[in-house]
Parts: structure tokens; C-alpha cells; sequence
């Protein structure tokens, strides 16, 4: 496989290319103008190009299939070089506001949803990534693509109102360099210049390397996938829950350096019958009480082959009020793109099955 400009921060490509004011200008042409490939770099020397060209790729990935939702929600799927695919989802989470003269007050708000990994070797037995089991790690530069490519494909031209979350297919901690690496380069103040503040790290809860994370103090949130609060339970949904059981992730959690007025969140994946009695939920309050948390209900979504099904409204709100009556800040995940196969793998796997 070939690397791509995209897998370097400016730092290590002003090691690799010379005379150094030609990395400024990539870098622009890379996460300024989204160029997709060495012809679009207009002030750049021929020779220079064809040079770079025999080392690196422009871009690393195409997008092949996209599914728009009636929210604005948009999923992709990308080829990459070897030709494995994986998901990104482009996010509206905020409309523009405009004055009466019609000139913005206030641009919209997006949320890039990236994966980092094809496949997954965790496998938990809700999750349709998990069913395809474990291909490779996304390199840091295939991570970085996928904002590329979803900012290119939407002419979003500037970087303000971008958040990033690690919520596509894939553990983020399992390929945690180039999860590193690609954190790194999204923060570069002259490319897409995206803080840590506004990237979420979703985690199935590999305790260890949430301390690892921590340790690099990238400034980044983390999220963690709890979705039940007993081991029993949590181990039948995620099978290395025996390895990093319950209390080893909120201790991790504790150890983990958050700006003080943020909240950890605690993803809950709602299963009927499983986990969405108001037993569970009391559990949940006693477990986040030295932690300043914040919860986010997620409905599961069923696809075909799978025991589990989707919790009832009436429950899922009941849940939610036991919660906020008890403390604790909760929402629920608004189904976004629910008639786009949302939950992550599922448009992989129509795919698959064509
Ligand atoms: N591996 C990481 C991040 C990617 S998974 C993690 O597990 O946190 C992204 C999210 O998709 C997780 O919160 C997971 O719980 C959710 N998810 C997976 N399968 C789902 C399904 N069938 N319905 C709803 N959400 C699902
Ligand atoms: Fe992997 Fe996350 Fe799916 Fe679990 S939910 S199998 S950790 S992608």
C-alpha cells in the first residue's frame, strides 16, 4: 500500500519535501482546497509533483456509494486502495441562522462520524461491523481522508463549526498511534486546524488504553460505550468486557484529564428486555456518582439475523426520567439517518449482500 500526503503532519512533511515553502502551499491544497489529486495543485512546480507522485497519494480513498437522509444526514461508503470499504457519516446537527437581509448570523453545524478501523476485532453480538470480524487498522492518513473527502463532496470550504467523532466501524482504541497521529494532523493550525475540544474518541471501554490516551494529553473527550451495568450482562454484549470489566473502565474514566467543565459521556445502547428497566437505570445513577457524566440513550436498530430488538418509545423515556430525576444529564440519541441504515456497518453490508 501506498502512503498519502495525508498520513504526515506538516512537521514531518516539511523533513520530506523541500525548499519548505512548498509544504505551506500543499498543505492549503490538501485541507484548504480538498485537492483530490496532484493536478489540482496549480502553483506547484511539475517536477515536485511527479516526484511526490511516485512516494504518495493524493488521496487514498474514493467515495463509492452515499445515502442522503430526509434530515440531512449523509452516510458514505469508501474504497479504499486494497479495495476494503469502510463507513463515514456527514452530520447536520445545526441549520444556519440568516438575518432578515438574508446574510448569515450564524453558520450551520456539522459532525463528521469517521471509522478507524475495517472491521473489528472486539465483537460485540450487537453490532453488524463486528459480524464481518477483523480486516486492518486505518492508517492515520485513511483517517484523515474521510474528513477530507466528506468536506470536499459537501463544498464545506472553511473549518469552523466541524466536530469530529470516532464513531464509525472500528475501536479507535485498538489502533491507537494512528488514531494519535490522526488527531495530530486535524489539529494543525494551518490545515484543517480541528481542536481536541471538538473530537470525541468513542470507546468499547479497552481501560488501559484509555489511561494510554489520557497520557498523551491531546485534549481530546472520550465516550465511553457502557450499554449495560452489571458484567453479566456486559460481557454477553461485549465479549472483553471479561478483560476490562465495569469498575476497571469508570476508574480509567476518573484517571482520565477532561477540561473541568466538560462531561464525560456514557453511551447506553438500549435493548429491549435487556437492559431498559428501571433497575438497570437506578444501577446506572449509582455507578456515575463521582463522575461528572452525562448519558446518551441510543435505540438500538435491528437488522436482519439479529435476537436483539429495538426498545419501546414509552420505556426509553421512563428510562430517561429516572435519570434526570436522579441527577444525572441525559439524552437520547434522535435517530438521525435512521432511514438510511444508520447504525454503524449497516451500509457495508447491504453491500456485501448485493
Ligand atoms: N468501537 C467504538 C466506536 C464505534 S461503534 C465503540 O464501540 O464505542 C459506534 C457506536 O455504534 C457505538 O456506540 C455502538 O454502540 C453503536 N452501535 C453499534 N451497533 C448498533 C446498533 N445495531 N444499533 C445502534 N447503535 C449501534
Ligand atoms: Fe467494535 Fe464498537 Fe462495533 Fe463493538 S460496537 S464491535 S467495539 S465497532
Amino acid at each position: 500500500m501506498r502512503a498519502s500526503l495525508l498520513d504526515y503532519t506538516q512537521k514531518e512533511l516539511v523533513e520530506l519535501i523541500k525548499p519548505k515553502f512548498r509544504v505551506k502551499q500543499i498543505y492549503g491544497w490538501l485541507y484548504h482546497n480538498y485537492a483530490d489529486n496532484y493536478d489540482d495543485m496549480k502553483n506547484i512546480p511539475k517536477a515536485l509533483k511527479e516526484e511526490l507522485a511516485e512516494k504518495y497519494l493524493v488521496n487514498p480513498m474514493k467515495i463509492i456509494k452515499k445515502e442522503e437522509s430526509s434530515d440531512g444526514t449523509i452516510k458514505y461508503l469508501l474504497e479504499l486502495q486494497d479495495g476494503k470499504t469502510v463507513e463515514a457519516v456527514w452530520l447536520k446537527m445545526k441549520d444556519a441562522k440568516y438575518d432578515a437581509k438574508g446574510e448569515v448570523i450564524q453558520e450551520a453545524r456539522y459532525t463528521i462520524c469517521v471509522s478507524t478501523q475495517v472491521g473489528c476485532k472486539v465483537g460485540c453480538t450487537f453490532c453488524l461491523t463486528a459480524k464481518g470480524g477483523f480486516t486492518r487498522d486505518l492508517t492515520a492518513g485513511e483517517i484523515v481522508a474521510q474528513v477530507v473527502n466528506l468536506k470536499r463532496d459537501n463544498n464545506h470550504k472553511h473549518n469552523r463549526m466541524i466536530n469530529i467523532v470516532y464513531m464509525g466501524m472500528g475501536e479507535p482504541l485498538d489502533n491507537l498511534d494512528n488514531l494519535a497521529k490522526a488527531i495530530e494532523i486535524f489539529k494543525e493550525d494551518e490545515g484543517l486546524c480541528i481542536g481536541g475540544k471538538r473530537q470525541t474518541v468513542s470507546t468499547s471501554g479497552l481501560s488501559n488504553k484509555i489511561d494510554q490516551l489520557g497520557a498523551m494529553d491531546l485534549g481530546v473527550h472520550i465516550a465511553i460505550s457502557l450499554h449495560a451495568v452489571d458484567d453479566e450482562l456486559r460481557t454477553e454484549l461485549i465479549p472483553m468486557n471479561k478483560a476490562h470489566n465495569i469498575n476497571s473502565i469508570i476508574e480509567a474514566v476518573k484517571r482520565f484529564p477532561i477540561d473541568t467543565r466538560k462531561r464525560v459521556m456514557f453511551e447506553y445502547l438500549v435493548i429491549k428486555d435487556k437492559n431498559d428497566d428501571i433497575g438497570s437505570a437506578k444501577k446506572l445513577v449509582k455507578l456515575l456518582t463521582d463522575i461528572k457524566a452525562k448519558v446518551n440513550l441510543i435505540y438500538f436498530n435491528p437488522y436482519p439475523g439479529t435476537p436483539y430488538n429495538r426498545p419501546e418509545v414509552k420505556d426509553m423515556i421512563n428510562f430517561q426520567e429516572y435519570l434526570v430525576n436522579h441527577g444525572l444529564l441525559c439524552t437520547i440519541r434522535d435517530s438521525k439517518g435512521i432511514d438510511i441504515s444508520a447504525a454503524c456497518g449497516q451500509l457495508k453490508e447491504q453491500e456485501n449482500n448485493k
